[in-house]
Parts: C-alpha cells; sequence; structure tokens
C-alpha cells in the first residue's frame, strides 16, 4: 500500500492510442498484474498509479488513460499537460493502428514537453499469426522519430513492465 511511503518524485504518464490496440489493458498489466478479459471500453476513466523504486527513489507514476476519445484530436489538451511520458500503442494486428502512429507523435509533440519520453508500443505480440506490422518496420519508424520501441503482450504480459520501466528510468536519468 502506497499511502504509507514516502513519495519522492511523481511522474505522469500518459497511455495513447488508437481504439482497442490494448492501452487499457496494457496499464492494468503494469500497474495490477491483471488482464480482464470481459473489459468494456473505458468510459471516464482519469488514472491509475504504481510506486516503484530506482535508486532507493521512491517514485509514484501516475499513468493516464484515454476515455473513449481516442478519435482523431478528440483528446484534449489537458490529457497531455505535465505528462513527462507517452506510451503509444498500435496492434500489430491492425496495420491501421500503426500507420496513424505519426499523428499520434503530432499530437504528442504539439500538446507535450518537447522533452517527453516516448515509448512505441506494439501490442498483441501473442498474435503473431495475424501479424501485419514487420518489427522492422517499427523499429525504423522509432529510430527515425527517436522513440523507444518494445513488442508487448498484454495477456501473456511480455515486455509491459520493461517498456514502462524503460520510459521511468528514462526521465528519472533527465529530470
Ligand atoms: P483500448 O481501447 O486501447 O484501451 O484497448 P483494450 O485494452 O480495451 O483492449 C481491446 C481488446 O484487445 C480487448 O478485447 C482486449 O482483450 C484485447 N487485447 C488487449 N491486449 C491484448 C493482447 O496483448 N493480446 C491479445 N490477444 N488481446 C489483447
Ligand atoms: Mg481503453
Amino acid at each position: 500500500d502506497d499511502n504509507q511511503q514516502k513519495i519522492d518524485y511523481m511522474y505522469k504518464i500518459i497511455v495513447i492510442g488508437d481504439s482497442a490496440v490494448g492501452k487499457t489493458q496494457t496499464l492494468s498489466r503494469f500497474v495490477k498484474n491483471e488482464f480482464c478479459f470481459d473489459s468494456k471500453s473505458t468510459i471516464g476513466v482519469e488514472f491509475q498509479t504504481r510506486t516503484i523504486t530506482i535508486n532507493d527513489k521512491v517514485i509514484k507514476a501516475q499513468i493516464w488513460d484515454t476515455a473513449g476519445q481516442e478519435r482523431y484530436r478528440a483528446v484534449t489538451s489537458a490529457y497531455y499537460r505535465g505528462a513527462l511520458g507517452a506510451m503509444l500503442v498500435y496492434d500489430i494486428t491492425k496495420r491501421q493502428s500503426f500507420d496513424n502512429i505519426a499523428r499520434w507523435v503530432d499530437e504528442i509533440l504539439t500538446h507535450a514537453d518537447k522533452s517527453i519520453v516516448i515509448m512505441l508500443i506494439g501490442n498483441k505480440a501473442d498474435l503473431s499469426d495475424r501479424r501485419e506490422v514487420p518489427t522492422e518496420d517499427a523499429v525504423e519508424y522509432a529510430q527515425q522519430k527517436g522513440l523507444f520501441f518494445s513488442e508487448t503482450s498484454a495477456l501473456k504480459g511480455d515486455n509491459v513492465e520493461s517498456a514502462f520501466f524503460k520510459v521511468l528510468e528514462e526521465i528519472y536519468g533527465v529530470v
């Protein structure tokens, strides 16, 4: 229970990307180590928190989820305000969700601080038989844009923890 703990830093992280790519499940995998099979699409949710330790410093990650406003430009600037990190999620089985990543990067850079740490995430890596986005395409895009990159499975839990830790450690190193 992190109410008893002294918090050294509070980092706001946003989760962003097209609808149904697995943003909410990725967040709940990191925060609660849970995957919910019958989750309804999120309405009105704000944030969840998880407290971690880096170099003996207690860091509270406040992770924001969109509330079904993922249509282009429907996410308000308040969502981005003060965010130090962004988990930018697409679905490896939906090419369109990867093709829309450039728009989301534009949105992030328009509304958030320029030093925001961005992790590009190809989620649903467990569905490799239905893959529409080759890993190399994402690696190349991430390199071009200076983003971190990881493929994850919120369902199996693969790489979710390490992707969030990478962002939090990077923020810790910068701030
Ligand atoms: P959001 O709209 O981006 O928040 O997407 P959700 O987290 O609600 O997930 C959308 C759908 O994809 C749900 O049916 C989830 O069960 C499913 N899903 C999410 N993550 C994964 C994953 O890693 N693997 C698989 N196979 N399905 C996933
Ligand atoms: Mg959601």
